[in-house]
């Protein structure tokens, strides 16, 4: 079974001119979209088996989807999955979460302490934190670095979440893209937590950056911790799927070291709703 760990929807309505504008500054690309057909996102998941889809809420960069609308869109459709955002300004985050859960059918729970502006281990996260540990729900978390102008890195090291994961140790939690371009620290943290976990989403199009990521990871076991993902619309699964297949390419004529295909292999096809607890 294929899964795609990390996709997003969204329309023009909710994201912001600044969002937008930094998104194609930085991409260079004057044209990048981040408003999502829903069924092109569809059309895009032909490739995977399941795959999850993420709402977002982040008052602070203006990227704001409703939860209802992701839990309507993925109530259409068997193989999706969807997760809710709560943006942890909001002083009813915590009856947001569990109005999410218990009356929308959304079964985890995506935050992004950089896009919401907010410390990891302010009071304010560590209620939701608290809150999707009592629930039993996964947690898809954006630690690392962002095009945004107006944000704040000092919020985005990965390394931020040990207190978190330790306080919290039956929380499953991943970390997006491994925590670029802390990579080092977000496998030290998967390593030694055995609920943490990381996906590949949007990475594959570094490739020197993407090949040494999974070679460091090789050498510290922590392939087994890995997850599929696309961070769709930025990429799609197929070309995940294909950029991870394609991962040895810098090491090719040389004798540094790969990733044989059967550990690639065993990225791609990971039982990771049942490592979640999804299925
Ligand atoms: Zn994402």
């Amino acid at each position: 079974m294929i899964v795609d760990c990390h996709t997003h929807v969204g329309e023009e309505q909710h994201l912001s001119k600044d969002f937008v504008k930094d998104a194609r500054t930085v991409s260079g690309n004057p044209n990048q979209t981040l408003a999502v057909d829903l069924k092109e996102h569809l059309k895009a998941m032909e490739p995977v088996d399941r795959a999850i889809v993420l709402g977002f809420r982040a008052h602070h960069v203006g990227y704001v989807v409703p939860n209802e609308y992701v839990a309507n869109y993925v109530r259409q459709h068997e193989k999706l999955v969807g997760f809710a955002s709560i943006d942890p300004h909001d002083e009813d985050a915590v009856e947001q979460l569990d109005y999410c859960v218990k009356d929308l059918g959304l079964k985890g729970l995506k935050l992004g302490p950089i896009y919401q502006n907010m410390h990891p281990s302010d009071p304010r996260f560590i209620r939701l934190f608290q809150r999707a540990e009592q629930l039993d729900i996964p947690i898809l978390i954006h630690q690392g670095t962002t095009f945004c102008r107006d944000v704040s890195l000092e919020f985005a090291n990965p390394v931020l979440l040990q207190p978190i994961a330790r306080a919290f140790p039956d929380l499953r939690m991943i970390i997006a893209h491994l925590g670029h371009p802390w990579i080092g620290e977000t496998i030290s943290l998967i390593r030694k937590h055995p609920n943490l976990y990381s996906d590949l989403s949007a990475l594959y199009y570094r490739p020197w950056q993407y090949y040494n990521a999974l070679v460091l990871a090789k050498e510290y076991g922590v392939l087994h911790k890995l997850f599929l993902g696309s961070d769709y619309p930025v990429t799609t699964p197929q070309q995940s799927i294909d950029g991870l297949r394609n991962l040895n390419a810098p090491a090719a004529g040389t004798s540094l070291p790969t990733l044989s295909s059967d550990e690639i292999e065993a990225i791609i096809n990971r039982d990771t709703f049942g490592i979640l607890g999804l299925s």
